[in-house]
């Protein structure tokens, strides 16, 4: 039995931010995107898709083409799928305004919002627009979740502060930046780095991701964008064929049965002056699965192994 599925699109790597830990190195110059007719294919497909019960949007900034952004929740609203969204908030320039694109996602039957905003986002949307969003949420029935990425530099805690009484009620995830994307340019020392014997190696899971890039990946873990590991390119073939390559791949099969642990150990083994056995702390599961995918030396050596582990 198959489980149902959640499946991502990221519409535009077009953002009117350009934060320094953008995993996805968007940006107002940066137009790769999806085009539209693309959109539109994998939304029907994904409707039609037995399995696909949400469809999550993202960019980039995906308000930034508010009008055709609601046809699409709508269309998958109206087909019975549910449908979430990641903005960066820049919309809520007034209290109007706010509660006003509350109101639109409301009638477009948006499930849940999840809103960014960090000592990273805070120099391209001022925390006024973050209060007056959390502000028109609370009015509204739409869960909306605050989403806070966070370095030892930039633990956002002031901007919590900042924000105050409108964050009453309101789910906050902080969570660990990364070095990927635009944020490789972030020094090792400010991240919250644990040593790998006190991280869970287990991959938090699967969800297809159809993105700007014009590739397919199989989660939506920062890292993977800046790897290789993919299903393919968009159009190649439809979400089941793009489904059933998650499913037969070996080295995904051997992450989420074994955990990235399985790799770190015989990396060791067999080429213990790579990055990968080298690797001695980490922020994330993600993060050595993103060194593991790179170090294609390694993987095609422990090809059998794989293969092996696989289907063990
Ligand atoms: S992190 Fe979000 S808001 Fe910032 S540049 Fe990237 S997509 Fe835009
Ligand atoms: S462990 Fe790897 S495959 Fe799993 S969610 Fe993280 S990056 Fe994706």
């Amino acid at each position: 039995m198959r489980q149902a599925q959640s499946v991502g699109i990221n519409l535009t790597a077009k953002c009117n931010a350009t934060c320094a830990h953008c995993c996805v190195e968007s940006s107002p110059r940066n137009a790769a995107a999806l085009e539209d007719d693309q959109v539109d294919r994998i939304v029907e497909d994904l409707i039609a898709h037995p399995d696909v019960r949400e469809v999550g949007f993202t960019g980039g900034e995906p308000l930034l083409r508010r009008e055709r952004f609601l046809r699409l929740v709508r269309r998958v609203t109206d087909a019975g799928l549910t449908a979430t969204c990641v903005t960066n908030g820049f919309w809520a320039i007034t209290p109007k305004a706010a509660a006003s694109t509350f109101r639109e996602l409301e009638e477009v039957g948006l499930s849940s919002l999840t809103v960014s905003f960090d000592d990273f986002h805070a120099p391209f949307v001022p925390v006024k627009r973050i209060r007056n969003a959390l502000d028109a949420a609370a009015r509204s029935s739409v869960p909306t979740i605050l989403n806070m990425a966070v370095s030892r530099s930039q633990d956002s805690m002031d901007l919590l502060r900042e924000l105050g009484e409108s964050t009453l009620g309101v789910r906050v995830t902080r969570f660990p930046v990364q070095q990927c994307g635009t944020g490789r340019a972030i020094p090792v020392e400010d991240l919250f780095r644990k040593p790998l014997e006190e991280l869970s190696l287990h991959c938090p899971g699967f969800e297809v991701i159809y993105h700007h890039d014009q590739k397919v990946y199989p989660c939506c873990s920062p890292p993977i964008f800046d790897t290789d590991m993919t299903l393919g390119e968009v159009g190649e073939t439809d979400h089941e064929g793009f489904t059933r390559r998650l499913e037969r791949n070996a080295l995904l099969a051997v992450v989420q049965r074994h955990g990235l642990g399985w790799f770190v150990e015989r990396i060791r083994a067999l080429a213990p002056e790579s990055e990968v056995a080298r690797m001695e702390s980490a922020v994330s599961a993600c993060d050595v699965c993103a060194a593991v995918m790179s170090d294609h030396e390694s993987l095609g050596a422990l090809r059998h192994e794989i293969v092996a582990a696989a289907t063990a």
